[in-house]
């Protein structure tokens, strides 16, 4: 915890040391983008994208995960995309998942359980293939929540709004990007 009180303290030296501008957002924010991604932390988001204060609006919840839209009970999350789309107007929303995500893991040992299909090593062992290909398909899935945000569907009918899905692997520093054409992440 002190690593984190020291940096903090010396935060406004490193930033001017580093020509970050504190000033220019500091009455409004315009972010360049929404960025939607999983509260773990090897994910660093302003790191990945060499991001400065105010470019990105961010939502991080535990596996990245966007609720569905519910009416009778709005969510944090369906909150927060609500002023990103609305209030701020943001033209770019990316959904970023990670490899060796737990959320991701659990989910699919639980999938193979239910299945009875036992992976190799001890007990329910899920293959690397099989949870990459599970981390991108989860990606996929809160992007498909997402666009049924009735905040969002009206931005994407009239082609304001630009939805990405990105998969970052935390153990190459590599970030990957959803092609629809090629049905597949590829580099960016
Ligand atoms: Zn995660």
């Amino acid at each position: 915890m002190q690593y984190l009180i020291d940096q903090a303290r010396v935060f406004p030296a490193r930033a001017a040391a580093h020509d970050v501008s504190l000033g220019a957002p500091a009455q409004s924010q315009q972010p360049r983008a929404m960025f939607i991604s999983c509260s773990d932390a090897r994910v660093v988001p302003a790191l990945i994208t060499a991001a400065r204060p105010g470019d990105l609006f961010e939502l991080r919840t535990y596996g990245g995960v966007i609720p569905p839209y519910d009416p009778e009970g709005p969510t944090g999350e369906s909150r927060t995309i609500e002023y990103a789309v609305d209030e701020l107007g943001v033209s770019d929303i990316i959904v970023c998942g990670h490899s060796y995500c737990e959320v991701v893991t659990a989910a699919l040992h639980d999938h193979l359980a239910a299945a009875g299909i036992e992976g190799p090593g001890e007990g329910l062992t899920p293959l690397t293939g099989d949870l990459t290909a599970a981390g991108h398909w989860h990606v996929l899935a809160q992007l498909d929540a997402l666009s049924n945000h009735p905040s969002v569907v009206p931005r994407l009918v009239d082609r304001s709004l630009h939805l990405h899905a990105w998969f970052h692997e935390i153990e190459t520093g590599a970030t990957l990007q959803y092609v629809p054409r090629a049905s597949s992440f590829l580099p960016l």
